[in-house]
């Protein structure tokens, strides 16, 4: 079993932490609460930080001389100054992050389809756009896992999501513990991960390791940080994932009997039609890495790419293939 980095996690407080929302309520997500064993969250409530207090009058995002201005209608506050001056304060000072999970369609959290009225009384969106917190988020960590909690009750979002975080936090401690052998040891273990999301980028990463033009340590682990970021912008493409299992199948196809590899071609059809997840076709090459103690694919990342606890699929939205990502 591996052993993983814990990620360190801005999440909005309303969601399983807090009843602070406008009303008193608290939203429930299964992942975050899941997620709690897992990761260092670090809970915040935009609007109770800039002193709106739970319960309040809900605000909005006011179109007014052609600028958003964020609004508490109730009162007629403009809070959009206080807004902006929490984010740039709360982002300057919360250090190094590897994620972020917030709250779905808010005028502070949201990180798109949040509304813009024309008018703090009329009701009708006139456009979308982020909320004030979320799009500031997205501004400043353009690279780094980003959700809000809606979008990751899909299956496949989700896994995404969950590889590009504890892959970025395993690679934090490498960037921090300054080792050659570390960066080569993260490498070889991340391969068929690599392989499954880019490799072209699989291509570059291992040319940056090698070192020909022995460059140092701190330009070798930025160079290799750009290209690894690159690698994991979208999610991979199922026949990627595909290809990366049966290159595994590779390593123990002369021991399998027809009836082993049958089932195993199975679960990969059944993957690939959008039936099921790719988890028993993995589960299928994990059982033979054990029986034929392959060391090489037993380090292997893409086996095992965040805590098994986390693996289990949400059976109301369960979404594998790319065609179906959004
Ligand atoms: S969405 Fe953000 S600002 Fe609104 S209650 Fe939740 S944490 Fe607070």
């Amino acid at each position: 079993m591996r052993e993983f980095v814990k990620p360190k996690v801005v999440v909005s407080k309303c969601i399983e932490f807090d009843h602070c929302r406008y009303n008193g309520d608290m939203i429930s997500s299964p992942i975050v609460a899941k997620l709690k064993d897992y990761v260092d969250f670090l809970p915040v409530c935009a609007e109770v930080e800039i002193g709106l207090g739970i319960p309040r009058s809900s605000v909005r995002i006011v179109l007014e001389n052609g600028e958003h201005r964020l609004i508490q209608p109730s009162s007629g506050k403009d809070v959009t100054e206080d807004m902006k001056a929490f984010c740039t304060n709360f982002l300057d000072s919360v250090g190094e992050v590897d994620g972020f999970i917030l709250k779905f369609r808010s005028p502070s959290c949201g990180l798109k389809d949040v509304k813009v009225y024309p008018s703090v009384s009329k009701s009708g969106a006139i456009e979308k756009t982020s909320g004030y917190f979320g799009g500031e988020v997205l501004k400043r960590y353009p690279l780094l896992p980003i959700e809000d909690e809606g979008r990751l009750r899909n299956a496949r979002i989700k896994e995404h999501f969950l590889t590009k975080l504890f892959l970025l936090a395993a690679f934090r401690k490498v960037k921090s513990e300054g080792s050659i052998k570390d960066l080569v040891r993260f490498h070889t273990e991340n391969k068929y991960l690599l392989m499954a999301y880019s490799q072209a980028e699989l291509r570059k990463l291992g040319a940056i390791v090698a070192n020909k033009e022995n460059k140092p340590f701190k330009e070798q682990i930025s160079d290799y940080e750009g290209h690894l970021y690159r690698a994991f912008t979208k999610p991979p493409r199922y026949t990627s994932s595909i290809n990366v299992l049966m290159h595994a199948l590779g390593h123990f196809s002369e021991n399998l009997s027809n009836g082993e590899k049958a089932l195993f071609f199975d679960w990969i059809q059944k993957y690939r039609e959008g039936k099921t997840s790719l988890c028993p076709a993995i589960n299928t090459i994990r059982s033979w890495v054990v029986r034929f103690e392959d060391q090489y694919l037993m380090h292997q990342t893409f086996f095992e790419p965040y805590p098994e606890g986390l693996l289990e699929v949400d059976p109301v939205n369960s979404q594998f293939r790319e065609d179906l990502w959004k």
